[in-house]
């Protein structure tokens, strides 16, 4: 094994470094800190079982934002709409 990547996790982001691409601010530090994030589809936390899962979905899913926090958190199946 060689060295792993260091990966950077959202979370350890401050909000503000993520509010530049969606024109708005959120008001959680985190999705994880969202009051509704029970409404939010279950991803791997694992950065690159994170990428693999939403590459499978985006055949089957359209990423929404979470009405509560603003994060691109919940994924709707195509087929709903
Ligand atoms: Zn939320």
């Amino acid at each position: 094994m060689t060295e792993r990547p260091v990966i950077a996790r959202s979370s350890l982001l401050p909000a503000a470094s993520l509010s530049g691409n969606d024109g708005g601010h959120f008001k959680y530090p985190s999705k994880d800190d969202c009051p509704a994030r029970d409404q939010h589809t279950q991803m791997p936390r694992d950065y690159r079982a994170w990428h693999e899962k939403a590459r499978e979905m985006r055949d089957t899913h359209r990423q929404v934002r979470c009405p509560v926090c603003g994060y691109w958190a919940i994924w709707t199946p195509k087929a709903a709409e």
